[in-house]
């Protein structure tokens, strides 16, 4: 019986790219309102697993369950997550107001709502007074806010957030850290952080999860890693000196 107090379960995910195993059968199960950090090297399967929970593709084998419900084969689209990219990819010819409305244009939903969405969103990310912008005409913190705020007018079960501030200086990475913490705090939403920052997780995580080549390594409270690190490499990457 699948308990359905849970927010995202992944029972047994395993990932082949061809011939290559990327993600070794991984299970994990996050609650509700968590916010949760992926963290390890670069080329762990961090972003594949992020890809797999939003449904950009599907597991080799190993089921996805979102509030209770089997989710493996159905469409991103309805699957009622947000995924917040490291390039913010917004469209560079419209508006900031129809980079944040587009999305939502194309569910059909009715004008009046859409521009309530973003006109709260917008004030939420301080970007109000930018609406009329072109992406252009943007510095990349305010771009990194929009393209968050294009998450936010979803108004999604789950957020995920794939490393979005590795291309910021590290001043206003700071910052958005701050910023995205405080919108998990007001929003209450479950967030699924995955970066390779270990200042980031350990900041921003209720629980981190580390990953090594596919597998999880350990998975804990930032404070219980830190001080109880169950091998040399969660130490190495998390864990207080030795
Ligand atoms: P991370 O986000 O942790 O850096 P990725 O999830 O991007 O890691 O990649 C994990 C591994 O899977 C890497 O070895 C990468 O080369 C491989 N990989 C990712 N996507 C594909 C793909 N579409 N085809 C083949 N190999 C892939
Ligand atoms: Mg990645």
């Amino acid at each position: 019986m699948t308990d359905t107090t849970h927010a995202l379960e992944l029972n047994q995910i395993r990932k082949s790219f061809g011939p290559v195993d990327v993600i070794h059968g991984i299970d994990l199960a996050i609650e509700d309102g968590e916010f949760v950090v992926f963290v390890g090297p670069s080329g762990c399967g961090k972003s594949t697993l992020l890809r797999l929970i939003a449904g950009l593709d599907d597991p080799t084998s190993g089921d996805i369950v979102l509030k209770g419900k089997r989710v493996n084969g159905i469409p991103a689209s309805e699957r009622g997550l947000s995924m917040v990219f490291q390039s913010y990819a917004l469209y560079p010819h419209m508006s900031v107001r129809q980079n944040l409305s587009f999305g939502l244009e194309n569910m059909r939903m009715p004008r009046e709502e859409i521009a309530q969405r973003v006109d709260a969103a917008a004030k939420m990310l301080q970007i109000d007074h930018l609406l009329s912008r072109r992406p252009g005409q943007l510095s990349g913190g305010q771009r990194q806010r929009v393209a968050i705020g294009r998450a936010i007018v979803r108004e999604p079960v789950i957020f995920l957030f794939d490393e979005p501030l590795s291309n910021l200086d590290a001043e206003l990475r700071l910052q958005m850290r701050v910023e995205i913490s405080d919108l998990h705090a007001k929003l209450g939403n479950t967030m699924i952080y995955v970066t390779h920052d270990q200042i980031e997780a350990m900041t921003m995580a209720d629980r981190i999860v580390v990953l090594r080549g596919g597998r999880i390594e350990q998975v804990g409270r930032p404070l219980d890693l830190y001080n109880n690190p169950a091998n040399r490499f969660v130490a190495g990457f998390i864990g207080a000196p030795q």
